[in-house]
This record gives structure tokens, C-alpha cells and sequence, in this order.
């Protein structure tokens, strides 16, 4: 089934959320970065939680970057997405193997580690993209999301996220949400809000359990009068094609490209976030170096 995301209001407007279900985006990443489950679960709800966050943007081409810095085996954690909710992503350390946590889970914040960094790179069109930071709370990702919303953009969030692996290393289930209540809204409000979620069960298991986006954003804002905006497909797909990379190497400038030439008379570009590899012989690189010239 494919991935997708539900967007509610409750209380009157005063609160959004959106449901990401992404078991198939999660495990199409899965397969393209050929991760190990710590990896898979760290990488997937990093995507996750950019797809969310992408889709929350309201310019039709505003783009967003979640980037985790790790502290520990997983240095780097890369998702890029727009408003349309799709995302492309890659992680630096795919194989990572660790032990699971005391609570018998994947250790994904034993794998980023605590002394981390979170930045957000919105490009909303404007001159300067906007660029927020914080840091790292556990190296969960979800607690450290709702960090980086509460200091940097004064936005108190309710942020989960899950991957479930089964026993073959694929994903089984995977989904996240973030509810956001208005930044004046009533104090009692908040008090139900931080009620409801309380005993809420992991957003993967409620996934697992098959339960849709809809089903999930009721159950998680019980007692509360929940209206369904809509319901959106998303997707793990990258933009990269032999253009863009061409582009790329002509703004290496004249000498790389001619020292490129000369060294190895072929040049071979792997994309981060897909792993397509583009391959120039020598006779392209000349027609590059042109471009570059001119
Ligand atoms: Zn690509």
C-alpha cells in the first residue's frame, strides 16, 4: 500500500496533526541504501518526520532538510523534501550493528548518540533560506524534533516516530505524527492534549496492527472533536538526473575537470540520496570541459 499523510485540526482549530503512514517509503529506502535494521529504523523516521514536515510547508515549491549530526556510529543523517510530502534521504553509516536498548528496542539513540546536533534548512523561495538548530535530546529523533521545534521555533509538539523490522531485515510497519496545539491557545486545552497522549501505544505498532492514518489521528487525540482535512500520497523519490549531475561537474571549473581528464580519463558520480551512478568516458568529459570553458 502506498505511503501517505493525513492532516486533522481538533479543538476548534486550535490544534493540527498530521499522520504519516510510510512502511512502503521506509522500506524502498530500505532497499535502495541496503541498510541494517539500527540504520533502517534511524533512516526511516528521519524521512518520515521530513516528509511531515515538508508536507507542513505551505509554499508549493518551499523545500525542507532535516539533517541529524550524530555523535556517535551514525555521523550524518540527511532527508530532503517538499511540500508535496515526498522525500529522498541517505544515512552515512548504513551498516551500523548495535546491541538493542534495556527496553529491547533498536538502539537507534545509542547509534546517534545524545551530544548531536538537529538542523532544519527551510527554503521558502526567499533570498536567505531560513536555518534553525538545536541539540540533540536522546538521539531518538522524534524527542529531538520536538526540541528543536520548542527552542527554535517556540512551537510546542508532540512528536512520535517508529519503524518495526521483521525477522528478515525488511520493514514491517513503519509511521509517525506530530500534533502542534496554536501558540496562544488555552492552557486547558494543552492540559487535555497532554492527557490524550499519554497512554497512547507506538505509533509502529498501531501501524502494524493496520489501523489507517484517520483511525490513528482519533485515537491519539481522544475526547477532542476531530475534523479530516485530507489525505495526501507520499513518497521516497529523488530528483537527480544526468542534467543536474552534468551541471555539476561543469561548476567544478576548467582545471578539475581537466585534471579529472588527464588522471582518469572517466569519471563515475554516485548520488547520495538514490545511488544512481553516472558514468562519463572521456570524449564527455571533453564536452563538459567545453561547456566549462565557455
Ligand atoms: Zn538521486
Amino acid at each position: 500500500m502506498a505511503s501517505y499523510i493525513v492532516r486533522g485540526i481538533a479543538a476548534n482549530k486550535n490544534i493540527r496533526v498530521f499522520v504519516a503512514i510510510t512502511t512502503d517509503m521506509v522500506e524502498k529506502a530500505r532497499r535502495i541504501h541496503n541498510t541494517l535494521p539500527v540504520a533502517t529504523a534511524a533512516l526511516g523516521r528521519t524521512i518520515t518526520a521530513a516528509s511531515i514536515m515538508g508536507y507542513m510547508l505551505k509554499g508549493e515549491k518551499d523545500k525542507l532538510t532535516l539533517q541529524i549530526m550524530g555523535a556517535n556510529e551514525i555521523k550524518s543523517i540527511v532527508a530532503v523534501s517538499d511540500s508535496t510530502g515526498n522525500v529522498k534521504g541517505y544515512i552515512s553509516n548504513p551498516n551500523v550493528k548495535l546491541a538493542f536498548n534495556e527496553k529491547g528496542k533498536l538502539d537507534v539513540g545509542g547509534a546517534i548518540g545524545k551530544n548531536g546536533k538537529l538542523r532544519v534548512i527551510k527554503d521558502l523561495g526567499l533570498k536567505e533560506p531560513y536555518i534553525g538548530q538545536s541539540n540533540l535530546i536522546s538521539g531518538e529523533i522524534a524527542e529531538d524534533i520536538a526540541a528543536y521545534y520548542m527552542y527554535s521555533e517556540q512551537q510546542p509538539s508532540v512528536v512520535s516516530l517508529g519503524v518495526l523490522i521483521d525477522v528478515d531485515g525488511s520493514v514491517k510497519a513503519s509511521g509517525g505524527f506530530i500534533i502542534q496545539p496554536l501558540p496562544e491557545v488555552k492552557e486547558e486545552i494543552l492540559v487535555q492534549l497532554e492527557e490524550a497522549v499519554k497512554d497512547i501505544p507506538p505509533i509502529s505498532s498501531m501501524v502494524d496492527e493496520g489501523m489507517s492514518g484517520e483511525d490513528i489521528i482519533r485515537k491519539i487525540l481522544k475526547g477532542f472533536d476531530v475534523e479530516i482535512v485530507d489525505r495526501t500520497k507520499v513518497d521516497f523519490k529523488c530528483d537527480c538526473d544526468s542534467e543536474k549531475i552534468e551541471k555539476a561537474l561543469v561548476s567544478l571549473g576548467e582545471s578539475e575537470l581537466k585534471s579529472i581528464i588527464e588522471e582518469d580519463e572517466k569519471a563515475e558520480i554516485v548520488c547520495h540520496f538514490c545511488n544512481t551512478r553516472y558514468n562519463f568516458n572521456k570524449d564527455e568529459l571533453i564536452d563538459l570541459l567545453n561547456r566549462a570553458k565557455s
